[in-house]
């Protein structure tokens, strides 16, 4: 097969492409999830796939809302305290059984909350306007207009009603009405298994004590994290060295229950861009740079048929990164709606100064005051470090054309977390 070269934005005159267009390439190329049947437990903060329609009425039989007496309307009425009416008991109505037998004209059946009312009856006296006269009779001091506390079959939802429609996501609400209505395998895009690999010879896990110029891994919890916040599943595949065939091997040893792919480092222009080296296929796996900072190396296409994102290596970036490009992407997989953070206009506190002709994303601390929301930087510019981000709440985006964005201007700010938190 000819290798077409789709539009290669990474020729631009300054090699650079776009945020906008890096983010659309990665969206444009990854599918939703086929849907499968998964348990309440299992499906819930999924999407539902379909129409969810309800097969009976709800609640599917008309039942008593009071313990008392289930009567004909046309008995008791009239009847008070002064005048009461007076009704031979024919048994009993009990909670979770079919009522026997039928309330005639004259007659009343005994009934408890959540019963089923008898055939016959179209009333509840409750207790409180009720004498028992022995076993047998019952004078009743109130007569009740037909219907009253009694719960009727359909009043929730009818048969053929949409319980839940089709791209909803499934919260505690929707789980309840959905086991309620006897729904107990919804169908739904489930969520994305993704695997995620550290390269670096420099690298030990957070467990170890490292050596002299090692590192402990920051990006694979980092990124474990980010993608729980999205809902997907992650599976960490530890530690690979810079090293092409154990990286092949790797990623080909968690292939069969990976649905997505990200690694951190390694995508670079160095000798050791283990990443590329290993996966680099025009128009398959591309590696490119995007006008961004910071996360401007970036590596996106698909593993063995499955998405896999080759992030740079430093902890901010991937950050940065896992943002920009993996959780919208993720979201997609999951049949979600809605695949960006939401943003505010800020007010910066202080000068952020950022690289020319790159979209800049300063870690700042965005508050709302009373004169509106504010954004101050966390970190001085330029700093990779990943203590910045931890005090964030928000991302700024200062746009390629702007050098220096003076304190008190305007600027755009996605948030990646909740005020509450
Ligand atoms: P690379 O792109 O592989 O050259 O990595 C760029 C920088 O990020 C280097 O300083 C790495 O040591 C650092 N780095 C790479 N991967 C990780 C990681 N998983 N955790 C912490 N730092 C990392
Ligand atoms: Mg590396």
């Amino acid at each position: 097969m000819a290798v077409q070269p789709h539009a290669h934005d990474h020729d631009s005159p300054d090699g650079l492409l776009s945020v906008e267009d890096a983010r659309e390439r990665v969206l444009s190329q990854v599918q939703v999830l086929s849907p499968l049947r998964l348990p309440l437990t299992d499906a819930h903060g999924c999407v539902v796939a379909e129409d969810i329609v309800a097969e009976e009425d709800l609640p599917e039989f008309a039942s008593s809302a009071m313990d008392g007496f289930a009567v004909r309307a046309s008995d008791v009425a009239g009847a008070t305290p002064s005048r009461p009416v007076e009704l031979k008991v024919v048994g009993r109505a009990l909670i979770g059984h079919r009522p026997e037998g039928v309330v005639g004209a004259g007659e009343a059946m005994r009934i408890a909350t959540g019963a089923p009312i008898p055939a016959g009856a179209d009333v509840v006296v409750p207790i409180e306007n009720a004498i028992a006269e022995g076993e047998d009779l019952v004078r009743l001091l109130d007569g009740p207009a037909m219907g009253t506390h009694v719960r009727p079959r359909g009043e929730d939802v009818r048969t053929d009603d949409v319980l839940v429609p089709g791209g909803k996501r499934l919260g505690a609400p929707e789980l309840g009405l959905l086991a309620n209505a006897g729904h107990a395998t919804p169908l739904v895009h489930p969520r994305p298994r993704v695997v995620v690999l550290s390269t670096g010879d420099e690298l030990v896990p957070p467990t170890d004590m490292p050596a002299f110029g090692q590192v402990h891994d920051a990006n694979a919890s980092m990124i474990f994290g980010a993608l729980r916040e999205a809902g997907a599943m992650p599976v960490l595949a530890g530690i690979v060295r810079d090293d092409v065939e154990s990286l092949r091997e790797t990623v080909f040893s968690f292939e069969i229950q990976a649905d997505a792919f990200v690694s951190s480092g390694g995508v670079s222009v160095g000798e050791r861009d283990v990443v590329k080296a290993a996966f680099f296929r025009r128009g398959e796996v591309d590696f490119y740079k995007v006008a961004m900072q910071p996360g401007m190396p970036q590596g996106f296409g698909h593993v063995e048929g499955k998405p896999y994102f080759g992030l740079p290596g430093n902890p901010v970036s991937v950050f940065v990164s896992v943002e920009v490009f993996v959780r919208p992407a993720i979201l997609k997989m999951m049949g979600r709606r809605h695949l960006f953070r939401p943003e505010v206009s800020a007010k910066l506190t202080e000068e952020v100064r950022g690289p020319r002709g790159k979209l800049q994303f300063a870690r700042v601390e965005v508050r709302r005051e009373k004169s509106g929301w504010t954004a101050t930087p966390t970190g001085a510019r330029g700093s990779n470090l990943i203590s910045t981000v931890a005090r964030a709440n928000g991302l700024a985006m200062i746009p390629a054309g702007t050098e220096t964005a003076s304190a008190g201007s305007p600027v755009q700010v996605m948030l990646f977390r909740s005020s509450e938190d």
